[in-house]
C-alpha cells in the first residue's frame, strides 16, 4: 500500500477520506493578480530579477532562437548585451530579438515597470508621468508605452452569444462646449472627431472596439458582420441603421434613448457606455491628447485592460510578454507619415 500523504485523514467515524487544505486559500487579490508598488519591486528588485522574469515567460524552459526559431542554441558566458548564440545562424541573440523589445537599450527592469503601470491604471497612464516614473526621456516614455500598446492589440476572431453595440465620438476640445453653443445635432458636431465602434459580449464582458471612418449604414453593419457570428442578438440604441439587423440574420433589440428609455426587459447597451465612460476619461483625464493616427492604439489598450481582467501582477505581466513574440513596432512605422512636427505637436500638447 502506498505511503499516505501526511495530510491525509481516514476519518473512522464519519468514514469520510479527505486532504486537509496544504496551504491557505489564495485571496482575492492573490487569484486576481493584483500587486503593489511593494511587491513589484520585492519580486523585481534588479535588471537581473527582470531579465530572468522575461525569459521565463517568453521561452519558458528551452531558450529559443528569435530569428530561425532554433532550439538549437546556447548561453553565452557574460554575454551582454545579447545573452544567447544561436548554433544554425551563428549569430547572437537575447530573449528581446524578434519581439516588440526588440532594438531598445533601455533595461528590461523599465519596461516591466512600464507594463505593470500601465495595467495597474484603469485609465491608462500618460508618456509623461512614466518619464518622470521610469527616470527617461519624454520621447523615450512615448515610443515606450505605443510599443507596449502594439502588444496588446488582440487578434480578432468571430464571436457569437449576446452583444451590446454602440458608437462614440472622440475628438478634440469640441465636446467640452457649453451646450448651447454647439452645434446643432447631425451636422456639425461630428466634424473634426472620430466615431469609434464597439461590441460588448455580455456573458463575460469581453469587448471589441475599432476607430471607424464614417457611422454610415454600410460600415455599422460591417462591424458587425466582420466580428459577430449570424444568428446572435445584438442589442443596440435607437439609431436607424441598426433596425435593419434581423436582415443580415441577427436578431435585434434597441432601448430608445432619446425616449428616455436605457434598460428595458434585459435590453441595455449599459455595458458598453461604461465602456466608453472609462475611455473618456482617460481621454480628458490623462491623455489630454489622442492624435487621430495612434487613436486605435489607445483603444486596444483600453479593450485589453478590459478583457485580461484586473489583474497587474506576473500572470499578467506574463501574458502581455508572450503578446510582445514577433510582434514590431519600429519608430518609423510609429511615424509613418506625419511630419516631424506634427509628432513633436503632439508631444508638446500633453
Ligand atoms: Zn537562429
Amino acid at each position: 500500500m502506498p505511503a499516505k500523504a501526511t495530510n491525509h485523514i481516514d476519518d473512522e467515524i464519519t468514514g469520510l477520506d479527505y486532504f486537509l487544505p496544504e496551504e491557505k486559500m489564495p485571496t482575492k487579490k492573490e487569484r486576481d493578480d493584483i500587486i503593489g508598488f511593494y511587491q513589484f519591486f520585492s519580486l523585481f528588485p534588479d535588471e537581473a530579477a527582470a531579465i530572468k522574469f522575461v525569459e521565463d515567460s517568453i521561452w519558458g524552459e528551452f531558450p529559443r532562437c528569435g530569428r530561425c526559431l532554433s532550439f538549437n542554441v546556447y548561453r553565452k558566458e557574460n554575454g551582454k548585451p545579447m545573452s544567447h548564440r544561436c548554433r544554425p545562424c551563428r549569430r547572437n541573440f537575447s530573449v528581446r530579438t524578434g519581439t516588440t523589445m526588440a532594438e531598445t537599450n533601455l533595461p528590461l527592469h523599465k519596461w516591466l515597470l512600464a507594463i505593470h503601470r500601465m495595467l495597474s491604471s484603469r485609465k491608462g497612464v500618460s508618456a509623461l508621468q512614466l518619464q518622470k516614473e521610469l527616470e527617461v526621456s519624454y520621447p523615450t516614455a512615448w515610443f515606450l508605452c505605443h510599443r507596449i500598446r502594439e502588444a496588446m492589440r488582440e487578434d480578432r476572431e468571430i464571436m457569437s452569444g449576446i452583444f451590446e453595440i454602440d458608437e462614440s465620438w472622440f475628438g478634440p476640445h469640441r465636446n467640452r462646449q457649453h451646450a448651447n453653443k454647439r452645434p446643432p445635432l447631425g451636422t456639425d458636431w461630428k466634424e473634426g472627431k472620430v466615431a469609434v465602434i464597439g461590441l460588448r459580449r455580455k456573458s463575460d464582458g469581453k469587448v471589441i472596439a475599432f476607430p471607424v471612418p464614417n457611422t454610415f449604414a454600410e460600415t455599422l453593419h460591417k462591424a458587425v458582420t466582420d466580428n459577430v457570428e449570424p444568428g446572435s442578438y445584438v442589442q443596440s440604441d435607437g439609431e436607424m441603421a441598426y433596425r435593419s439587423l434581423p436582415y443580415l440574420g441577427y436578431l435585434h433589440d434597441f432601448v430608445s434613448h432619446s425616449a428616455g428609455e436605457y434598460v428595458r426587459d434585459q435590453v441595455t447597451t449599459n455595458g458598453i457606455e461604461s465602456f466608453w465612460a472609462l475611455l473618456k476619461r482617460a481621454y480628458v483625464g490623462t491623455f489630454h491628447f489622442m492624435s487621430w493616427k495612434h487613436l486605435h492604439r489607445y483603444v486596444n489598450e483600453a479593450t485589453f485592460r478590459n478583457n485580461i481582467g484586473p489583474g497587474n501582477g506576473p500572470r499578467t505581466m506574463a501574458q502581455v510578454l508572450r503578446c510582445m513574440v514577433d510582434r514590431r513596432l519600429t519608430y518609423k512605422e510609429l511615424i509613418g507619415d506625419l511630419g516631424v512636427e506634427e509628432v513633436e505637436e503632439e508631444m508638446e500638447e500633453i
